[in-house]
């Protein structure tokens, strides 16, 4: 096996630690640090390496290149009882998605409902997240993002780049049980899952592309143009793009992302047209639901994990193990990779110490402990 090839298991709180001395080291106050780190971590504990710790080198590249700032404080833009907009001024996602959904929280616990546009905001990562939190309050929560200065993904029945990969998340919380939490990508692939194709990983479903002349395909070459084994790949280069899932229906909801969480919070739809280069920032639009204000909890709570049971006890199509609902996955990976540690590719680990390295985190070579295979 090439080295680039080798996967490593990395114990968690290493990696935090490691994580988080290097956002210090990057002028991010400890607390700060702390919460990028422990976030990034998590994401991987979830099962979605793509918003994981793989993401360090080029969050320390974005604060070089002033598309995000270590510290920042939010301002409150509009604060009308349960309406209130956060201007994140390019501060970190991972803290300012924090502050939103505290925000939203408070507010419904005092109104019932709350409704809270998040603008100008570092990536926010896994936006399950914040869905969590929220249900951890006894809230249902809906997030819609747009990626503003991400064009990625095509329209149904078009050929070239309109939209962002637009996450949505809504989130349940379940009185004496887990959290259900739906997570997802309004494209049919997240873009990291083509670069891990790309890499010789896991192919990608025909028609999760397309490329320039308008033929579904699963070559990646359509994201990233021609490259040699040496090269990064780099979906700027590529003339085609990532479809919208779930034809018509999955574009129209893509559509509405950059809508709602574009152009509603005032964060600024993706793109215009390909010569508009607007600066990278996620927008996200909340809704936060105080459950025991509107419905009985003990009876919500009964309605819900019938229903879930219900669903999961539908008899297995040809090939499949079990029949899940949203957030299980994510359950499972979290159980197993508590215990045994966050698998990622030696290459990719290698480049967070090499990161490391480069601003003098010092002692670096103890985070080899982390390692456990
Ligand atoms: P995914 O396809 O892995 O999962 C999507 C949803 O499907 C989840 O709710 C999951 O619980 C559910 N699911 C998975 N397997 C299932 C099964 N077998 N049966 C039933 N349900 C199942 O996720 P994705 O679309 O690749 O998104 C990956 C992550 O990327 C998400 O955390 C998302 O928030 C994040 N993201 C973030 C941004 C950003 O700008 N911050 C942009 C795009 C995506």
């Amino acid at each position: 096996m090439k080295k680039n090839e080798q996967i490593i298991k990395v114990k968690v709180n290493q990696a935090e630690l490691l994580i988080t001395e290097i956002f210090k080291k990057k002028s991010c106050h400890t607390n700060e640090a702390e919460t990028i780190s422990k976030r990034l971590c998590l994401s991987n504990l979830k099962g979605h390496d793509s918003h994981g710790i793989v993401r360090v080198p080029r969050y320390c590249e974005w604060i070089d290149e002033k598309r995000v700032y270590p510290n920042k404080d939010h301002k409150i833009i509009l604060d009308s009882g349960p309406l209130a907009i956060i201007d994140a001024n390019q501060g970190f996602g991972q803290v300012m998605g924090e502050k939103s959904v505290v925000e939203g929280v408070k507010r419904a616990k005092k109104h019932g409902i709350s409704l809270i546009g998040l603008k100008n905001s570092g990536h926010l990562g896994r936006i399950g997240d914040w869905s969590e939190l929220a249900a951890d309050k006894g809230m249902v929560s809906l997030h819609f993002v747009n990626v503003r200065g991400s064009l990625l993904v095509a329209p149904f029945g078009g050929s070239d780049r309109r939209g962002s990969t637009s996450p949505l998340s809504i989130g349940v919380p379940v009185k004496g049980e887990k959290h259900i939490i739906l997570d997802m990508a309004t494209s049919t692939v997240a873009e990291g899952k083509a670069l891990v194709a790309q890499k010789g990983g896991k192919k990608l479903p025909i028609g999760a592309l397309v490329d320039q002349f308008g033929n579904l395909t699963n070559d990646t070459e359509a994201l990233y143009g021609k490259i040699g084994p040496d090269d990064v790949p780099n979906p700027d280069k590529g003339s085609g793009a990532i479809t919208a899932f779930g034809m018509h229906k999955g574009s129209g909801i893509n559509f509405m992302m950059e809508i709602l969480g574009g152009a509603l919070t005032s964060n600024d739809v993706c793109g215009v047209n390909h010569s508009e280069i607007r600066p990278f920032a996620n927008g996200m639009l909340s809704i936060f639901i105080d459950v025991e204000k509107f419905v009985d909890i003990e009876y919500f709570a009964e309605e819900v994990k019938s229903y879930s049971n219900f669903v999961r006890s539908s008899p297995p199509a040809k090939g499949v193990d079990n029949v899940l609902i949203p957030g299980d996955n994510e359950q499972i990976i979290f159980e197993d990779r508590s215990k045994n540690g966050i698998p990622i590719a030696r290459e990719a680990w290698d480049l967070i110490k090499n990161t490391a390295k480069k601003i003098n985190v010092s002692e670096i070579n103890r985070f080899e402990e982390a390692i456990i295979n």
